[in-house]
């Protein structure tokens, strides 16, 4: 059992090489969560040192979307701490330094073979039908032939020395114990020769010094975690814990998520990126649940707000076993969570899809629309389809929408007058003062409601479907519920 009783130091350490994906947000989320219920620090670190595939922008989408999400981090690159610098890149001289303290316990190696040898060695191998691995050639130099050719400025690479007999246990708390023999792990590169690491030292160094306790990572680092705790301890550190998350699956459930995966959700109105689920008008609340439970076994009642979830978290309940994205429920959970927002909040979350569709939104009208339309909403920019209609000056139906089921368009006109006539009768068009006539209209014509009310509907609103008839007229007004019926009159005359 993980003891909670101890304040946990956990970071998120992302690559900034594209869009923040939702698999980073969820190793922030268990992260946030652990650090919080632990009375703990949830830190942000930048991996930046593979210069080539660093996308600019990157950083700022993830720290944007790490805030957008309500994971706020107590230590980062933008708001530092006492373990600083928080980005990788500014961290080369650590490394080095560190780089040197394995060299000198002979637990490293400069290797001085170029690129050509090293592809040469490649093609052998395959060849061969080996795996590829280094083949030593510099491990078998002389320490002291080794430390001339780095003082001679030889250009270089410092490599592992992974011990080359029995075997190594690494202990995730989730898979337990991973044994595998030494021999097959390679001798991995830890720094390159333009002076930067390689994960495989940076995250290590950086874990120690930032007194990380527990390190939740992607399982896709599973088949380098024995090389990962043998460089810990050749510096004679202590392991922190190693929690490898599952890994997420195509929403078939069949085979790994990929970059093709996530164009086809776009296409569907989902995403795998964080940035685009704000602007698809998923809510950080709902985001947050769907993404915890993916890897986290809950037993009951499974909507959780930030708050529960801290409340509930516990490494023991998380899950080894890979989870198949199902943008069901991303939905389920953003409705849900959607449904949970005081009037005034959700206004003002949907206030900006109206404002991006080219409305201009009056508040007043706003947070009067806002109770009928929650319960249809599964993202926030539904509002626009939905209830764009209350800001328009005229709405445009199509006119076969303005004839009634089982009717023609003489007889929809035709009822269309008569409740023109009954409204605009009446002093208002409160729901409580236009619903009853209405209704008494609909008892007494031996019409349907559906064929009475869906007149005036497609009449007053512009559309077939929209939130409750009266309640929507009341919004509209009197003058504009009753010009718009006319129109439609009109409308159906010429038909
Ligand atoms: N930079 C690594 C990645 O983005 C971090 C893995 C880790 O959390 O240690 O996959």
């Amino acid at each position: 059992m993980t003891d909670y009783n101890n304040p946990a130091r956990v970071r998120v350490a992302p690559s900034p090489t594209g869009h923040m994906h939702l698999a980073t947000a969820r190793t922030a989320l268990y992260d946030y969560l652990l650090a919080k219920k632990t009375g703990g620090k949830f830190i942000l670190r930048v991996e930046d040192t593979d210069i080539k595939r660093t996308v600019p922008g990157s950083e700022q989408e993830i720290m944007d979307g790490l805030r957008w999400l309500g994971l706020d981090y107590d230590e980062g690159p933008d708001i530092g701490g006492p373990f600083g610098p928080y980005r990788q890149t500014e961290r080369r001289d650590i490394y080095q330094q560190h780089a040197k303290i394995l060299v000198d316990k002979g637990r490293a190696y400069p290797c001085f073979c170029t690129p050509d040898r090293l592809e040469k060695m490649r093609q052998e191998q395959q060849n061969r039908k080996e795996t590829y691995h280094y083949d030593g050639t510099c491990r078998r130099l002389s320490p002291d032939e080794a430390a001339r050719r780095v003082a001679n400025g030889e250009k270089h690479v410092i490599r592992f020395k992974m011990p080359q007999e029995g075997s190594t246990t690494a202990h995730d708390l989730l898979r337990g114990d991973i044994v595998i023999e030494n021999k097959n792990i390679d001798d991995y590169v830890i720094l390159k020769s333009d002076g930067l690491p390689t994960y495989h030292l940076a995250a290590m160094v950086d874990d120690h010094l930032m007194q990380i306790t527990h390190v939740l990572r992607g399982s896709e680092w599973l088949s380098t975690f024995p090389l990962h705790v043998n460089v810990v301890r050749a510096f004679g550190w202590d392991e922190p814990e190693w929690v490898h998350l599952s890994l997420f699956l195509k929403p078939s459930g069949k085979g790994k998520l990929s970059k093709r995966d996530s164009e086809i959700a776009i296409k569907d109105g989902y995403s795998v990126f964080i940035k685009d689920m704000r602007d698809l008008g998923f809510i950080p609340e709902g985001v947050l649940n769907w993404i915890a439970l993916m890897g986290w076994g809950v037993p009951e009642d499974d909507v959780m707000s930030l708050e529960e979830m801290i409340k509930r978290f516990s490494i023991d309940n998380l899950t080894a076993s890979p989870a198949a994205i199902n943008f069901a429920k991303l939905d389920h959970f953003n409705g849900t969570h959607i449904r949970l927002l005081p009037d005034p909040e959700l206004a003002a979350r949907i206030k900006p899809f109206f404002i991006k569709a080219g409305y201009s939104v009056k508040d007043d009208m706003l947070i009067k629309i806002v109770p009928l339309i929650r319960e249809r909403l599964i993202t926030l920019d539904d509002c626009v389809s939905f209830a764009g209609f209350f800001f328009e000056d005229v709405v445009e139906p199509n006119p076969d929408d303005l004839i009634a089921k089982g009717l023609d368009a003489k007889q929809s006109a035709a009822i269309a007058r008569k409740a023109y006539e009954i409204l605009s009768a009446l002093p208002d068009l409160t729901h409580q003062v236009a619903e009853p006539p209405m209704r008494a209209y609909v008892e007494q014509s031996g019409l349907s409601a559906n064929q009475v009310f869906g007149i005036l509907r497609v009449a007053t609103t512009g559309q077939k479907v929209s939130p409750p008839l009266f309640e929507s007229m009341e919004i509209i007004g009197k003058e504009k519920s009753l010009e718009r019926l006319k129109k439609a009159i009109e409308m159906l005359e010429k038909m």
